[in-house]
């Protein structure tokens, strides 16, 4: 059995992927509650002979692993929906349940990619009885950005030497950086209650400190890099007018290329946070819900992938196809549309889907601008990153047109070439011990001086 008769076997068991992930995108489960979700990919390995282990305290999340041996690789599946982005296969929005759930982020494909890999590479390590062992990890709650975070905390990537993941996008494009390092804290203000008439020199608001924190935030954005976000809701603004705020809460996210700019910026705004309970008389309570790394580079599997998706090549689509991604991209932006394009191919023409791979050279100008828990992976051992063309050029992650893409043949289409480069990448690890030496001593040098401190205390 070589590359090819992997990739034949997995065009053979292609419509059990696809059946997976057609379930779980009619079944959108959010953060927190993939519980169907789960027990679905569960299911399945067990049927193919892999290994369940469960992770303390998190009921949604598990490792399906098999084979014998080093090296021991780690394909991150994902599962979670987004609240809000509900939609049924169509070309211009049209919600299953209005507000309902829907997969807005195509983890319907990101987790049924990753399994049809693990799939057929088993089927190798079993004919071939090459050494190796290949672990499925059931990442829940991806999207509130914590799963991965709690189940590194849990111990669960322990013995893992490679970890390989992908995102479902617009383009086919090899990442070596990626994702912003990010906080999401909540200040709770606590002050003294008052009839805000009668008796308002008795009270102590703790609205007043929460206005005032967010004042000094928005002062702080002057005196920080470019690049980083500070982003805040008021979650708690106290009860009716006549009565003074006795408990305030906020919430923020700091976000921003490397984690240790996300913690310098955070402990500013804890003296903002202070300095505002001071100046109120009220105190102050931080939570930190969660918190993750950006991506850290890796050269070696960076190049190993790039070279599986050339290798492979991206899927052609037939003339309906064409036409499904015409009518949805008519329904954005035409300038948001036409910026993203630019970002992949140098013409003017009107283009519906990205084709082909983007050159390794273009590849580091594309930012993925949002945060993600698979970047705390990418400390703890070597991970590559890819994303291939599961949604029309422009369709940005996180709406409608991307649920509805993600449910459609141009997802299907998308998620199995990813399934390939998964693929594609193990083969080449399980046959090449020196590339895995490689990526692990880049992996060790890029982290002498900084090693991976859990963001939740
Ligand atoms: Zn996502």
């Amino acid at each position: 059995m070589n590359k090819s008769d992997i990739l034949k076997y997995l065009n053979d068991i292609s419509g059990e992927v696809k059946e997976l992930s057609l379930r779980i995108w009619n079944n959108p489960e959010t953060s927190g509650n993939e519980k169907e979700s789960s027990n679905l990919f569960r299911n399945i390995l067990k049927s193919y002979g892999f290994e369940i282990k469960e992770i303390d305290g998190m009921e949604n999340a598990f490792i399906g692993e098999y084979g014998n041996g080093s090296p021991v690789i780690a394909v991150l599946g994902e599962y979670d929906a987004l609240p809000g982005l509900s939609q049924t296969l169509d070309i211009k929005h049209n919600p299953v349940k209005i507000n309902g759930p829907g997969h807005g982020c195509g983890h319907n494909l990101l987790g049924s990619a990753a399994l049809g890999s693990v799939l057929a590479i088993k089927k190798y390590l079993e004919e071939t009885k090459t050494s190796g062992t290949i672990r499925f990890y059931g990442c829940p709650e991806e999207e509130t950005l914590v799963g991965k975070v709690k189940m590194i905390k849990a111990g669960a990537f322990e013995g893992s030497d490679i970890a390989l993941s992908w995102h479902p996008m617009n383009a086919n494009v090899a990442l070596d950086k990626a994702y912003l390092a990010n906080n999401s804290i909540k200040f709770k203000f606590h002050g003294i209650s008052a009839h805000a008439s009668q008796s308002p020199e008795s009270g102590r608001s703790a609205l007043d400190a929460v206005e005032l924190m967010n004042v000094g935030a928005n002062y702080l954005r002057e005196h920080v890099i470019d690049s980083a976000r500070i982003h805040y809701t008021i979650t708690n603004a106290g009860g009716a007018p006549n009565i003074v705020p006795k408990e305030a809460e906020s919430w923020y996210f700091v976000r921003a290329p490397y984690r240790k700019d996300v913690e310098e910026i955070t402990e500013r705004l804890f003296k903002i946070a202070k300095g505002a309970a001071m100046m109120t008389e009220t105190t102050v309570e931080y939570e930190v819900l969660g918190g993750c790394y950006e991506k850290l580079p890796n050269n070696v599997l960076f190049d190993l992938t790039y070279k599986n998706m050339v290798e492979i090549g991206s899927p052609s689509y037939t003339e309906e196809e064409l036409k499904f991604a015409k009518d949805i991209q008519e329904s954005l932006d035409p300038k948001l549309v036409e910026a993203e394009i630019k970002k992949y191919i140098d013409s003017d023409e009107k283009v519906f889907l990205h084709q082909g791979v983007l050159e390794k050279e273009k590849a580091s100008s594309v930012v993925v601008s949002g945060s993600s828990d698979s970047g705390d992976v990418s400390w703890l051992m070597p991970m590559n990153l890819f994303l291939t063309a599961t949604w029309p050029l422009g369709v940005p992650a996180h709406s409608w047109q991307a649920t509805s893409s993600s449910g459609s043949s141009l997802g299907f289409k998308g998620m199995f070439y990813a399934a390939e480069i998964f693929s594609g990448i193990m083969y080449d690890l399980l046959n090449d011990p020196k590339l895995v030496e490689a990526a692990k001593d880049e992996f060790n040098k890029r982290t002498e001086s900084r090693k991976y401190v859990s963001p939740l205390k």
